[in-house]
């Protein structure tokens, strides 16, 4: 099966090279080797929480010092991780001339500490907190959560400046979104199965507008020009690698 995949990203280096202009779509299956469970995976957040009772603007505004208690966790795993060697993959890419932007539905920031300075998130980040009264944003990573929920000076009840169910995807994400994919050659799609919106929709946009799809997933979810199957911290590094032989 190596030796497979070890032909098919030969192949996708071929059109990555030849289109200058790559984009990538990534999910939570890019951040399990960085030791970020998937949501409502093995291990993952929702196994223990229900989301109805933790994830939703309402469940929020109702009562921030419980959700918080969720969200307390979550900021101990997210600030344990280090970008993996497909956020690294990802990060050469850029350096090499070939990325122009990543698109993620992740909210641990990893593509940035890889290196890549073009991350459009589509929900928002967990690097930083929002005060719901007066608008102040915060770093999290400096946040005392001895008493909960942490308050802002003005008194406001702090959020995570990330998307909750119930909230609506930041306008900023989906119009620059759409744009860069209205205008690549090459979309990847790694470790996510791009079923929900406004995800879903960022490869058709692409391939409307004559752009192929490579896909890097454990297993098969798009009808993609080229999939490659395995985990992303394995196939990453094989494609840029391969990329960079082509193009030195
Ligand atoms: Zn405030």
């Amino acid at each position: 099966m190596m030796d497979r995949n070890m032909l098919l990203s030969s192949a996708a280096a071929e059109i990555v090279l030849a289109g200058k202009k790559t984009i990538a779509l990534t999910g939570a299956g890019i951040s399990v080797a960085s030791g970020i469970p998937a949501f409502r995976g093995m291990g993952g957040l929702w196994e223990k929480y229900d989301p109805e009772e933790y994830a939703t603007i309402e469940a929020f505004h109702k009562d921030p010092a419980k959700v918080w208690q969720m969200l307390k966790e979550f900021k101990e795993v997210i600030e344990k991780a280090r970008p993996n060697p497909a956020h690294l993959a990802l990060a050469k890419l850029e350096q090499l001339g070939y990325l122009r932007a990543i698109i993620t539905q992740n909210v641990d920031g990893l593509h940035q500490e890889a290196g890549n300075t073009n991350v459009i998130e589509f929900h928002g980040n967990n690097r930083q907190v929002v005060c719901l009264k007066c608008g102040s944003k915060y770093p999290s990573k400096n946040l005392v959560l001895e008493k909960l929920p942490p308050s802002c000076a003005c008194g406001g009840v702090l959020k995570p400046d990330a998307v909750f169910f119930g909230e609506p995807i930041p306008w900023e994400a989906l119009s620059r979104s759409h744009s860069e994919a209205q205008s690549c050659h090459v979309v990847l799609v790694i470790g996510t199965s791009a079923v929900v919106e406004p995800a879903a929709s960022i490869p058709y946009i692409a391939r409307r507008a004559g752009a192929k799809i490579i896909e890097v997933n454990p297993e098969r979810a798009l009808s993609a020009d080229i999939f490659l199957r395995g985990p992303a911290e394995e196939i990453m590094p094989m494609l840029v690698e391969e990329v960079a032989r082509i193009s030195a």
